[in-house]
């Protein structure tokens, strides 16, 4: 069965999460009735749902929807994909760049999808760490490479704006599976997402 897009919001949800944001907003000391606020309470309600979408999603069938057979065997790489999510626990974004790499064994995919997983699992609310390791995961699971690999660079608002104020810091996670568990492998690959060939 091909995934579906989301495109409609629920009407409860989005009825219950307005009221709620229209309760923040007063008790931030603002005043909901006046012009430029009297409808942010359903637009953020609408935005956060559209955020969060990828629980209504299901990032295996993605893949599993252009898998195809192919005898090649060398790295496959994807990179800079871009990335936005939520942290779980501030409820503020932190974006910034994916890289994926797999090794086929008998199978390749179709190489959008693998943005498109990212875009799942990254409209969710999120740490970095379980993000990176979501992604690396289900590629594991369902193509059943030689070897996968993610490695994610991002900046956290939560970072910049508030607590520690690093406004330049970049957070990277990676995780490995297979044959990039092996130095050699590894290295290839991270030379390559750190080099550019224009
Ligand atoms: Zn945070």
């Amino acid at each position: 069965m091909p995934y579906k897009q989301f495109e409609e919001y629920t009407i409860k949800v989005t009825e219950d999460i307005k009221g709620q944001y229209k309760n923040i907003i007063e008790d931030l000391g603002e005043d909901t009735t006046r012009d430029g606020l009297v409808k942010t309470p359903e637009r953020a309600a609408k935005a956060m749902q559209f955020l969060t979408q990828g629980y209504k999603q299901d990032p295996e069938e993605i893949l599993k929807s252009a898998m195809f057979k192919e005898d090649y065997k060398d790295m496959v790489i994807v990179k800079d994909i871009e990335l936005y999510s939520l942290c779980e626990h501030h409820l503020l974004p932190f974006f910034g760049k994916a890289h994926i790499a797999y090794i086929p064994n008998g199978q390749i995919v179709g190489l959008s999808k693998l943005p498109r997983i990212v875009d799942v699992f990254a409209r969710r609310l999120q740490v970095q760490e379980r993000l990176t390791h979501q992604i690396l995961d289900c590629i594991n699971d369902t193509l059943k490479p030689q070897g996968v690999a993610v490695v994610i660079e991002a900046s956290h608002m939560c970072m910049m704006m508030r607590g520690v104020q690093k406004q330049n810091s970049v957070t990277t996670t990676s995780g490995f599976r297979g044959q990039f568990e092996k130095i050699e492998t590894r290295n290839e690959f991270l030379k390559l997402i750190s080099t550019s060939l224009s």
